[in-house]
């Protein structure tokens, strides 16, 4: 059947469910930071995929890893060992903050965030289980039920209630309240090192530093959410580093394969033995998704690609912040991950960077987010950067 007749957003608005606000264009390819649509038309995408296309779009290494996997082997069952599987666990234990060396893998974020909360019930080591979880104000963690009673967003969370019982949000960078709000009936801290989907605030290191001390303090165990920070999008490999933390537990998606869906959770010390069949996932640690992580990481390293970022987002904040335009309020990140937070909502915005070919995403109504593949180039940063002077020296949206 040919398809230069079909309408793609009108079929997905048709037999979707809706949930995804359209941006009304067809994206067809990909090829470092920029993708196509199904009318030929190139757009620098500042979203890279939400945060996950790190080596840019259909990196070469990683297809290649992909193609020669997929003659070989797709799916293998977690009773059974799988040469890709065991090698990526080994190397990728290698490069986690000290301590983490245990490892569970899935398929997505909000499942690693699950997986995380089901290890934390089970207790710290010499300590039973305890139900209650402190998670942060304006933080995300994914969507299913118990990621979400994590996730703070009153709009995400309200037409699913009653969630799991025990979660408390408290201020983020407010070490005094997550001090108060840290019973004996909590088992876990739940937090993000720079709060991606919440508005892009970075956690401060005497925050974050002192959460982890009072776990460790009060038996209960230290967990981070790297889902969007990990694997260089910060400027280190883990944005935990930035810190020297030693979270119990480390949950990572996004990135991690260069595209391919793979999530992890990774254990440290104090994390009680995890039971025989106390989780599983028919998916996760396929040796497709662990062959694609092995050749993301190989990328990463071989051309430090967090320093990249560190390098990169540092130009882009001062190229920002040289806007100094009214409707900006502020300008905030930590390495490509960068939020510009206007005096106004930002989808109107959005819609006019991409009609002059940049994709950008929201975090909030107020917030642009830009979290480019962290190969962009120099010259791509100024692309997108004069695109919004452009757009806001346009007075309305479009
Ligand atoms: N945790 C954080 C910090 C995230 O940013 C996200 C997604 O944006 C998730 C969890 C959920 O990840 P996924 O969409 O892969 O389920």
């Amino acid at each position: 059947m040919s398809t230069a007749t079909l309408d793609f957003p009108a079929l997905e608005a048709h037999y979707g469910t809706g949930v995804y606000p359209s941006r009304g264009i067809t994206l067809v390819r990909g090829a470092g930071a920029t993708v196509w649509d199904d009318q030929g038309r190139a757009y620098l995408d500042c979203t890279a995929a939400y945060g996950v296309a790190i080596l840019g779009h259909c990196h070469p290494a990683v297809v290649a890893a992909i193609q020669a996997q997929a003659a070989q082997l797709i799916n293998c069952a977690g009773i059974f060992a799988n040469d890709q599987r065991a090698q990526w666990l080994a190397e990728l234990a290698a490069v986690l903050p000290a301590g983490l060396e245990r490892l569970f893998l899935c398929n997505s974020g909000t499942e690693a965030v699950e997986a995380a909360l089901k290890f934390a019930r089970l207790g710290a080591a010499g300590t039973p289980g305890r139900p209650g979880v402190v998670a942060a104000r304006q933080g995300f963690h994914g969507r299913t039920l118990g990621a979400l009673s994590a996730t703070w967003n009153p709009h995400y969370r309200e037409p699913f209630a009653p969630l799991l019982p025990g979660f408390r949000h408290v201020p983020y960078n407010n070490l005094a309240a997550l001090d108060a709000a840290l019973t004996e009936e909590v088992g876990a801290v739940l937090l993000e090192v720079v709060q991606g989907e919440g508005g892009v605030r970075p956690g401060e290191a005497a925050f974050l530093q002192g959460a982890q001390r009072l776990c460790r303090e009060r038996g209960a165990l230290f967990i981070l959410d790297e889902v969007q920070t990990g694997f260089g999008r910060t400027g280190r490999l883990f944005a935990a580093q930035h810190h020297d933390l030693m979270p119990d537990l480390l949950c990572l998606a996004k990135g991690i394969a260069g595209g391919f869906p793979l999530g992890a959770v990774a254990l440290g010390p104090r994390v009680a033995p995890i039971p025989v069949g106390a989780h599983g996932a028919t998916f996760g640690g396929n040796p497709l998704a662990c062959a694609a992580a092995r050749a993301t990481l190989r990328v990463l390293l071989a051309e430090d690609l967090p320093g990249q970022a560190a390098a990169k987002g540092a130009y882009l904040l001062e190229r920002l912040r040289g806007l100094a335009h009214p409707r900006i309020l502020a300008v905030r990140g930590v390495g490509l991950l960068v939020g510009v937070e206007l005096r106004e909502r930002v989808a109107p915005l959005l819609a006019a960077l991409q009609a002059r070919g940049v994709l950008a995403l929201n975090a909030g109504p107020t917030v642009i987010r830009l979290l480019p593949p962290l190969i962009i180039s120099r010259a791509e940063i100024d692309q997108a950067v004069d695109t919004l002077a452009d757009v806001l020296a346009a007075g309305g949206g479009a």
